[in-house]
């Protein structure tokens, strides 16, 4: 078993300031588990990165899409990634788009760091471990395993900001994967994510695409609606050829085209705007960028 290690809390210790900051190496975190995971699973640790997942840009994610390629040129069984919380959705929805072997591939982390009294990540990470030599989870993509709990990489987010059962899903039971795409850099694709709350103004999205994002992800209200005057800054980005992804700052539910008027996104989808299906914000970014990445159609990674 190749576990790549990227820092977050589970690598984070308290600073003279109290602050967390990872500090933790590959090595180091893997210890405090090798008594925990099944007999017979080796751990070959490999250290991606030390940081807090706040920071990663595209350029880490692909250090990581690397990294897990590496590791399965070789023999492991599975991959585990330790990885922040703050953005493991979108790497894990990253390295799913891109995973063709069988092998799964487990992103995990913690609520409470290295140095705390009661850590979660220890568990966390045998657990992990654990998924990603279970043959049973082969063949079926990325996971993120967390607070006890295996959760398909499509649809998962973040819920709580502290709670150990920190990640749930929005993906309906039994939603297809698309099939994997090859490998492609994905450093350099800009799509931005524009908020699209009650008199936004459509700067929000004429600065980026001024600026060149190449697609953007409008996080609407309700099943997906925006105000009339970001409505007209879409409609133009569309025009000029800007690959506009709908999602909804609400929680649960699928983004859906049942509304009219100027900002109702039935309106919004016949002027081309394409639906984020059931995925957020922050994994619709990543799956948009894929799409702009590899040259495929948005609408295979976000609705096959
Ligand atoms: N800020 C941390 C990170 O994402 C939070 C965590 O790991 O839980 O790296």
């Amino acid at each position: 078993m190749v576990v790549l290690t990227t820092g977050g809390t589970i690598a984070c210790t308290h600073d003279a300031a109290g602050a967390l900051v990872p500090t933790v190496s590959g090595p180091q975190l893997v210890a405090s588990v090798r008594e925990r995971v099944p007999a017979g699973v080796t751990l070959d640790v490999r250290q991606v990165a030390e940081l807090d997942s706040s920071s990663m840009t595209l350029a880490e994610t692909d250090a990581v899409l690397a990294a897990v390629a590496e590791a399965l040129a070789g023999d492991a069984a599975g991959v585990v990634v330790t990885h922040g919380t703050d953005s493991m959705e979108e790497t894990a929805v990253a390295v799913d788009a891109f995973l063709a072997d069988a092998r799964p591939v487990v992103l995990t982390g913690a609520m409470r760091p290295f140095d705390d009294p009661d850590p979660d990540g220890p568990a966390n990470l045998a657990d992990a471990v654990t998924a990603a030599a279970d043959p049973a989870n082969r063949s079926r993509g990325a996971f993120i395993s967390f607070g006890g709990e295996l959760i398909a990489a499509r649809g998962a987010y973040k819920r709580h900001t502290e709670a150990a059962a920190g990640f749930a899903t929005n993906a309906p039971a039994g939603a297809p994967r698309p099939a994997a795409l090859a490998p492609a850099p994905l450093a350099g694709v800009d799509v931005r994510t524009v908020a699209a709350y009650p008199g936004a103004p459509r700067v929000l999205i004429d600065a980026a695409v001024a600026d060149g994002a190449r697609g953007v992800v409008v996080e609407g209200m309700g099943a997906g609606n925006v105000g009339t005057d970001l409505a007209a800054g879409i409609t133009d980005a569309v025009g000029r050829g800007v690959a506009v992804v709908l999602t909804t700052r609400v929680p649960a539910g699928p983004v859906a085209g049942v509304y009219g008027g100027a900002g109702g996104a039935a309106t919004l989808f016949a002027a081309g705007v394409l639906s984020s299906g059931f995925f957020r914000a922050g994994q619709a970014r990543i799956l948009l960028a894929v799409a702009l990445a590899t040259g495929t159609d948005p609408a295979v990674l976000l609705a096959p």
